[in-house]
């Protein structure tokens, strides 16, 4: 067989998969006890193959399993018999055809990106330029919840080596205030990355920010402290903060960055593939270097194999200084083997082909396109 032929993409499967939280993920839009993802097994003729996983988040893009799995097989169609060769015009159709179903499409690219990487036989990481491949720390998430019980679980995590806490806010301004405090007076050593999901109004942020200066709170940055489309809110606050600005819920698309760089909104992107897929968001992340945003790299409630395409992100492009990639440390088991690893709080880089990563277990039933 010739090399472009033995690189066509012969079948795709898909099958649910349940992940059970350690705890209820709490957030301003919305919470979450189980991840409803679905898994993907893309297989080039050659028998090489490669997974992909969907993480919809229903509170956030709008999509849930059961609408992941009815759009998958006209999505995997569109790609069918196509050599992954030519990933970059995969992407772009897939993109087409999925635009309202980011999570499909970002599963679909991150299994032809796996397949393509474990033909050419090397890590994915690779595939983006090996720009910055080193042992990462990422941040971990305390979610909205009572402070004693917030400030128990901080304490467990500070005693596992993490040392900058994602602390959700965005229901309560008095009380969001007073659960940073306490994790800050616990921790005076920790630093924070705060996250409000659209929560408040920009008076609403702007006093929650003033309140955290004030008690000299180190607070790297604050996430989407406004509603997605408020634009024109999410530049008043950068505008008048001591602390830098992120966004993230609006930050959806290529175009959503280049207008929010236009109207110079925010001071940090936060690149998510279940946003956007992966070849718009390394898209966005060359776009917001440009112009010498910063960059944050996170995900939705996820396994390693959708993170395992982020962190191949950051390892590849570089530039990334924010990374919230700990979604799986908060899942109650780990699906895959293989892969990058957590030793604590930092990530390790991982060198065998594509994502480097095997299911676990086998798939009772699979949904099949080819
Ligand atoms: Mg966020």
């Amino acid at each position: 067989m010739i090399k472009s032929e033995a690189l066509g993409i012969a079948t795709i499967e898909a099958w649910p998969v349940q992940l059970p939280l350690n705890a209820p993920f709490v957030v301003a839009s919305g919470s979450m006890s189980v991840a409803h993802n679905i898994f993907i097994r893309l297989t080039l003729k050659s028998g090489t193959c490669g997974y992909g996983e969907m993480a919809p988040f229903p509170d956030v893009s709008g999509e849930d399993q059961v609408a992941c799995l009815a759009a998958f097989p006209a999505a995997a169609r569109c790609i069918l018999g196509q050599s992954v060769w030519n990933w970059r015009k995969l992407a772009h159709q897939l993109a087409e055809v999925s635009r309202e179903m980011p999570s499909v499409r970002c599963g679909l690219e991150t299994a032809l990106l796996d397949a393509l990487c474990r033909e050419m036989d090397v890590p994915m990481w690779a595939l983006w330029g090996g720009a910055d491949v080193r042992i990462r720390e990422t941040d971990i998430t305390l979610p909205i919840g009572e402070t004693e019980q917030v400030v128990c679980k901080a304490k467990e995590w500070f005693s596992q080596g993490f040392r900058v806490f994602k602390v959700k806010v965005g229901q309560e301004v008095d009380a969001d205030i007073r659960r940073i405090e306490a994790v800050y007076r616990a921790f005076p050593e920790a630093s924070f990355v705060v996250d409000a999901n659209q929560g408040f109004t920009v008076s609403e942020a702007l006093q929650f920010i003033e309140s955290l200066r004030r008690l000299g709170i180190p607070v790297l940055l604050l996430e989407q402290p406004v509603h997605r489309d408020n634009r024109e809110g999410l530049a008043s606050v950068h505008r008048n903060s001591p602390f830098p600005i992120a966004a993230d819920e609006s930050v959806r698309s290529l175009q959503d960055a280049e207008l929010l760089i236009r109207e110079k909104a925010v001071d940090v992107m936060n690149i998510k593939i279940t946003k956007c897929g992966v070849v718009e968001s390394g898209e966005i992340a060359r776009l917001a270097k440009s112009y010498a945003l910063k960059l944050m790299i996170g995900g939705m409630v996820e396994s390693r194999v959708a993170m395992g395409c982020s962190f191949s992100l950051a390892l590849g492009l570089g530039g990334f200084e924010f990374l919230d990639l700990d979604m799986p440390l908060l899942l109650s088991r780990d699906p895959v083997q293989g892969g990058y690893a957590y030793q604590g709080s930092a990530l390790r880089p991982w060198e065998e082909s594509g994502l480097g990563m095997e299911m676990g277990e086998e798939p009772l039933s699979v949904i099949a396109v080819g």
